[in-house]
């Protein structure tokens, strides 16, 4: 708990102990950018409890596609072990065996799909990708979409809503307010319905803070949900630059844990078996 508000971490990069530290160094070079932790669980764990973070929907994606089994294994196992972690699975779009990864995924409990166009290099919308959201879509299961890039346009706010023009009930996260470094496309162009969520992972140490809260108030307060974008940002400055937006009681106890819990309960997502 935080200020009184119970808090979960609604996108976190989780890695085995063995990979942690050069998966989150290759991440860091990625984006160029430096990372607060190093992607252990224990390390989330401890550091997001110690801020007063309850809660954390952990991920990873697959940037090959002999690692889709291994990583799912894995989040599964993080998810059965710490009953305050619940877990989206990976899926690669280049797999030629995907229906196969999806059932393995779901057969352990895992409650949706991450994907990360730029990381797994493919464009969100090429119709090559159509049978792997028509396969989600069937499933009910929601995506935690990678948004935005400023050097590339592979996760780009435009192709997300031709996604979700093609697939009318796919449900998705976009992640980082709808795209990182593509804020003001995002605005333009998505609009929050009862399948569409947000996400502030990865936003708040970007933008002035009444812009970001005029972006969530766009967006409805009800459809975004907090989250930090583990192993990247320290969880103390991340809950202090969400309270510096001065959104009101309500907004803040739905973003911080409430939208994402009653959102992944409605989609079937989470149950009592696999909740947070
Ligand atoms: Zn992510």
């Amino acid at each position: 708990m935080k200020n009184g508000y119970r808090v979960i971490d609604a996108h976190a990069h989780i890695f085995t102990d063995r990979i942690a530290e050069k998966a989150t160094n290759s991440i860091s070079a990625f984006y160029d950018l430096p990372m607060e932790y190093h992607g252990k669980v224990s390390e989330m764990l401890e550091n997001g409890a110690k801020a007063g973070v309850d809660g954390f929907l952990v991920c990873s994606p697959a940037t090959t596609v002999s690692q889709v089994r291994s990583i799912n294994a894995f989040l599964a196992s993080v998810a059965a072990a710490y009953p305050m972690c619940t877990a989206f699975g990976t899926l690669h779009p280049s797999s030629e065996t995907t229906e196969e990864d999806f059932e393995h995924l779901r057969k352990q409990k895992l409650c949706g799909v991450k994907l990360h166009p730029d990381f797994q290099k493919f464009a969100m919308d090429d119709p090559a990708v159509y049978p792997m959201y028509e396969m989600i879509q069937a499933s009910g299961m929601p995506v935690l979409m990678h948004m935005g890039d400023s050097r590339s346009d592979l996760s780009h706010p435009l192709r997300l809503e031709v996604v979700l023009r093609q697939f009318p009930k796919l449900r998705v996260i976009a992640a980082h307010l709808g795209g990182w470094y593509r804020w003001k496309e995002a605005r333009e162009i998505l609009r929050a319905d009862d399948r569409l969520r947000f996400d502030t992972s990865s936003s708040l140490a970007f933008l002035p803070p009444e812009e970001i809260r005029s972006m969530i108030l766009q967006y409805g307060a009800e459809n975004c949900f907090f989250g930090v974008d583990y192993p990247m940002w320290s969880y103390e400055t991340e809950l202090e630059r969400f309270f510096a937006l001065g959104l009101s009681d309500a907004e803040n106890r739905g973003i911080l844990a409430e939208n994402l819990t009653q959102w992944l309960g409605i989609t079937g997502a989470i149950s009592d078996e696999n909740k947070f």
